[in-house]
């Protein structure tokens, strides 16, 4: 049995093997079994989980008591024998910047002789609108991008001239998915009590990042071509009810945010989800960020980004933002890793290489009592084609 995928995991995900269609799966151990067959759930016999999702709380509660009581008298695929798809069709994404130990990194990197935080940090989970047709699964080859660059060297003396090329300045970012199930109408928003009721499960996420497209283009819009060339999310999603365990409280907001992203009720609104985080380059640990200690809850970050009225979809995507820990060795980007490019790390590196795979491995706390394992998000770095 495979650590971290046993009865209380049971992430949904999509596979096929030879001259087969794709089809929703349940992975258990080295395995995956055929969701439809399992539960009998019409909405699982399709491509991806999207008409799943749309069902809602109790279908996904049912489909995972049948799957607890079958998994373990059948007998799966091995996983070796099989491909893994994107597991849903992503509707819109949206990315945020919810860590407060990344936030303050970023602002003293770029602005060091400024308070690291800008004054709505403290008040609203920051975010933009991504690009979610440019969203694949873990595995898929991330080809470096090129794009608008200032020469190095370039700020001394006279208006900046960009030239064009393959990014130096390539990255990572260590996030968390979230993605939605129940979606809501137009002209509405959805609570920060309710979150239960719309979020469906996790997945891993690595917001790829061209650092130095990205310097040169985000003023005054915010990110754009250095973000959307690739986002790699785990092929597994892992449903909110194997993370029941993993609950925490969030380490404290000052000042107290706006009612609508206060919760009334004892829901998880305002709590945080205690999953370990480890960034690997090339076969070696270089980061161990921590989820617990984001600043905004996953249920805040719904609420506000539905606070205006913008309606949500099943199979719509929200990420957490890079997520890091105040100890030099829990950043989770290598722009922090190296302090800007200044300070190299992990013998000598600052940014990725061609031929580097990153991978971003989860765990968490199971309702059993052991810890699961997320999907991992693994993604190897290909030469820019110009
Ligand atoms: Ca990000």
């Amino acid at each position: 049995m495979s650590d971290g995928f046993g009865i209380d995991h049971l992430p949904y995900g999509v596979y096929s093997t030879e001259g087969s269609a794709p089809r929703v799966g349940v992975r258990y151990g080295d395995t995956v079994v055929d969701a439809q067959e399992l539960t009998g759930q019409a909405e699982l016999g399709g491509r991806s989980l999207n008409a799943f999702l749309a069902l809602g709380p109790e279908a996904w509660a049912e489909a995972r008591a049948q799957l607890t009581r079958r998994v373990p008298s059948v007998r799966g695929l091995p996983l070796e024998q099989v491909t893994l798809h994107l597991p849903f069709e992503v509707g819109d994404y949206v990315d945020f910047y919810a860590s407060l130990d990344h936030a303050s990194n970023v602002g003293r990197i770029f602005r060091p002789d400024q308070e690291p935080l800008l004054p709505n940090w403290r008040h609203l989970p920051v975010g933009y609108h991504g690009r979610a047709g440019t969203v694949v699964v873990s595995g898929t080859p991330v080809i470096r991008p090129c794009g608008q660059r200032l020469p190095a060297g370039s700020s001394r003396g006279g208006p900046p001239t960009p030239e064009y090329g393959p990014s130096r300045r390539l990255d990572i970012e260590a996030e968390l998915g979230f993605v939605v199930g129940v979606g809501s109408e137009l002209g509405t928003r959805v609570g920060v009590d309710t979150f239960q009721q719309h979020v469906f499960g996790v997945v891993g996420l690595n917001d790829w990042s061209a650092r130095d497209i990205q310097a040169w283009e985000y003023v005054p819009l915010g990110p754009f071509l250095g973000k959307s060339f690739a986002t790699s999310v785990s092929a597994w999603v892992t449903p909110l009810a194997a993370l029941e365990a993993a609950w925490c409280d969030l380490p404290g907001q000052d000042p107290r945010p706006l009612p609508y992203l206060v919760p009334t009720g004892s829901t998880d609104g305002a709590r945080a989800l205690d999953i370990s985080v480890e960034v690997v380059l090339n076969g070696e640990v270089v980061s161990r960020p921590p989820y617990r200690i984001m600043y905004w809850s996953p249920a805040q970050m719904l609420a506000h980004l539905t606070v205006n009225g913008a309606s949500t979809r099943p199979g719509d995507l929200f990420a957490s933002g890079t997520i890091s820990g105040p100890e030099p060795d829990t950043r989770g980007s290598f722009l922090e890793l190296s302090w800007g490019g200044k300070e190299p790390f992990a013998g000598g590196r600052t940014f990725l290489e061609d031929g580097d795979e990153v991978t971003l491995c989860y765990s968490a706390p199971g309702t059993g009592g052991g810890r699961i394992t997320l999907g991992e998000v693994t993604g190897r770095v290909e030469p820019a084609r110009e």
